[in-house]
């Protein structure tokens, strides 16, 4: 038996450890069918109320107006760079992106390549960056222009490298789509699914493991999916009147997804989860901000993200011993992403208060020692 060790890691990242127990327990033997949900068709009844399961699950849990599909995707959010432009682009009708970071950067790099495929007329272009400073923080409302002539603005609500975290949705002039990667924070606080085009996420973050990708659409966004003469497998439409079982799913992925769903509505849902998601964050916060400099956020106070808290120390050799220590007292996953170095505890849905308690009693005593 191992000791209790906390898991801040960035993704894929902490799950509830009664789904994990559940797994184990549903492995062998799926619902008495003595198979595993992992050898079975699925266009078995059983594989298909999983599959029912989790799109309801993420229905109920996010509160996705009935008219909105949800999709169950492969290929990571990072497939849907591409899909978002190769969707939702209309000729003479750029698409615009708020870059606030390195996943939105890569955003719409990716839908630059996915231009030569539409044919001429259309555009993506950037409006907003925050690059100069380190990504270190996201626009102010009144800092944001969108044209009228937009197909859509796409953002990323949270930056999980940055450490950075929209505290509002940017308000987008009619006809312009809304599109946000939410992949680091979706479910983990309300959110009015109603005032976006598209949101999408890949689930390990905060809904479940690697390999599935929830992408939750408008049916104006389906609409002007229709007829793009797509791939199937990229075009939302196409997907979604297949039920997202277009080819073999996920299955493990989309059963894991399920049972996490399920087990976050039993907890209290969204409202639940977005208190404890802020308590955890504060105390972290705190301590960053009562350690008179030792330990400093790398984000802007006004822009703090409460999934992925960023800091650093005063040197790197601190750093690394932060690293060794940490690791050896059981506190896992900190080490900044590898392009900015630093440090990062990231605060998903699963990682209990517990483990931020633990942590920051960890960092009282590392800055005493070293400070
Ligand atoms: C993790 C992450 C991605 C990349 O997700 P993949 O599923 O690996 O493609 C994209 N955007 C954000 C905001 C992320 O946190």
């Amino acid at each position: 038996m191992s000791a209790t060790v906390w898991n801040f890691n960035p993704g894929p990242a902490a799950l509830p450890r009664p789904v994990l127990e559940r797994v184990r327990e549903e492995l062998l033997d799926f619902e008495g069918t003595g198979l595993s949900i992992l050898e079975t068709s699925h266009r078995s009844p059983e594989y298909r109320r999983v599959h029912q399961g989790a799109i309801e699950g993420l229905r109920k849990l996010l509160e996705i107006p009935p008219d909105y599909e949800v999709l169950l995707l492969g290929g990571g959010a990072t497939l849907q760079f591409a899909l978002v432009a190769l969707n939702l682009l209309e000729p003479g009708h750029p698409g615009e992106y708020l870059i606030t970071g390195r996943w939105s950067a890569k955003a719409l790099q990716e839908a630059q390549k996915a231009l030569p495929l539409l044919g001429p007329g259309h555009a993506v272009r950037a409006t907003w960056s925050s690059e100069e400073t380190n990504y270190d923080r996201v626009p102010r409302p009144e800092e944001l222009v969108v044209s009228p002539e937009a197909s859509y603005l796409h953002y990323t609500s949270n930056n999980t490298i940055a450490g950075t975290q929209f505290p509002y949705v940017p308000e987008t002039p009619e006809g312009v789509l809304l599109v946000c990667d939410a992949s680091s924070d979706l479910a983990s606080r309300p959110l009015d699914v109603k005032r976006f085009g598209l949101v999408y996420a890949g689930a390990q973050k905060n809904l479940g493991p690697a390999g599935v990708t929830v992408a939750i659409a408008s049916p104006q966004a389906l609409e002007r999916s229709r007829a793009r003469g797509l791939p199937s497998l990229l075009s939302y439409r196409a997907v979604a009147e297949k039920d997202s079982l277009l080819n073999t799913p996920p299955v493990f992925a989309i059963y894991v997804l399920k049972l996490v769903v399920e087990h976050y509505l039993a907890e209290g849902g969204l409202p639940a989860l977005a208190e404890r998601n802020e308590r955890k964050a504060r105390l972290l916060y705190e301590t960053l901000d009562a350690s008179r400099g030792f330990y400093r956020g790398c984000s802007r106070p006004e822009s703090r993200s409460r999934m992925n808290v960023t800091f650093r120390l005063p040197s790197e050799e601190l750093e690394r011993r932060f690293l060794e220590e940490a690791r050896s007292a059981g506190l896992l996953g900190l080490k900044g992403h590898r392009s900015v170095g630093g440090l990062r505890a990231s605060l998903y849905n699963a990682v209990p208060f517990e483990a931020v308690r633990a942590l920051v009693d960890f960092m009282r005593e590392f800055q005493r020692r070293h400070g």
